[in-house]
């Protein structure tokens, strides 16, 4: 079994984007975070992301708001960061507080600069296979992961537990697509009898949001895993009180597969790093353009 390391894959990405940042000098790629409300998750991964972009010689701003914020001062806002032709890159941390409408909001960020994937033009633009559409960073992290992996995917069955649009609908999409050619099937909570359907995977990505989820009796031998999931479970042991484990029971699938990444360390620092390359993407195409 081969354990797919996401630190070191990630720290490959970012090694590579530091450098072409430093060609792009006088210019600064610069990401501008939006966040609403305190949610410690929320807080905890837009400082990760500001880390990471300092790291690479990126700028990262921050714009907070209160969870009351309205949706016309949060479009003002996003408004006046689609008109700087100093920001490249604009993410609103999800999730937003139920009164603002979730589409609408990530709709309002221009498609130059959707660098978290989840307008309707990204979407779009991704099933289309045009050349340059962001990807939702999670699920290219997915794809570079198994990329970087030397995992062959043509013609292997994937099959992805998870149908959201911030991770399930996109990985989908991104593994059906040309290049790397899975035939794909997708799964939910209404799926009917999803271990067997599970058990035909040569890939299988986890992204469900449930605790070992996914187990060894539901894993063909041989099989490439990529577990997506971040799940908080109860853990006396940790100072925290908690320890974070992923969809995929990693004890008992691992003995049985090819690959497999593990939680922490597999697919979450490639979300980040997927970021980052976006957002060099968006600045050097606002280059391009001129
Ligand atoms: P969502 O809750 O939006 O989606 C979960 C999906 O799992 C849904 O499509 C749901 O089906 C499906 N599902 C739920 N229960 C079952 C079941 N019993 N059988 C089959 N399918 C089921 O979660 P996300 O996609 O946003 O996230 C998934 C996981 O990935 C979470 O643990 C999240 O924390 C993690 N995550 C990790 C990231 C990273 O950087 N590593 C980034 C983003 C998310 P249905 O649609 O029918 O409800």
């Amino acid at each position: 079994m081969k354990l797919i390391d996401g630190n070191a894959i990630a720290q490959e990405v970012l090694a590579e984007v530091k450098n072409r940042v430093a060609k792009l000098s006088p210019v600064i790629p610069h990401v501008a975070f939006v966040r609403v409300g305190e949610d410690p998750a929320s807080v905890s991964y837009v400082t990760k992301k500001q880390k990471t972009a300092a790291e690479v010689g990126m700028k990262a701003s921050l714009k907070v708001f209160p969870e009351s914020v309205s949706k016309e001062e949060l479009f003002a806002h996003l408004d006046a960061l689609n008109a700087d032709s100093t920001v490249h890159g604009i993410l609103i941390q999800a999730p937003l507080p139920k009164h603002l409408p979730e589409t609408e909001v990530f709709n309002r960020v221009s498609a130059n600069k959707d660098v978290d994937g989840f307008g309707t033009q990204s979407i779009g633009r991704l099933v289309q296979e045009l050349p340059g559409a962001f990807a939702a960073c999670t699920p290219a992290g997915v794809i570079e992961l198994l990329r970087r992996s030397g995992v062959e995917t043509a013609g292997k069955h994937a099959v992805v537990v998870g149908r959201s649009l911030i991770v399930g609908k996109p990985a989908a999409v991104l593994l059906l697509a040309k290049g790397c050619d899975c035939t794909v099937t997708i799964a939910h909570s209404r799926t009917r009898d999803l271990p067997t359907i599970v058990r035909q995977a040569d890939i299988v990505v986890a992204a469900i949001g449930k605790p070992k989820f996914i187990t060894a009796d539901m894993i063909k031998p041989g099989a490439v895993v990529i577990d997506v999931g971040i799940n908080r479970v109860p853990d006396s042991t940790k100072k925290t009180g908690y320890r974070i484990v992923g969809d995929v029971d990693f004890e008992g699938v691992s003995p049985k597969c090819a690959a497999i990444t593990p939680v922490p360390g597999g697919v979450g620092p490639m979300t980040v790093a997927m970021l980052m390359q976006n957002t060099l993407n968006a600045c050097e195409r606002a280059q391009s353009r001129g």
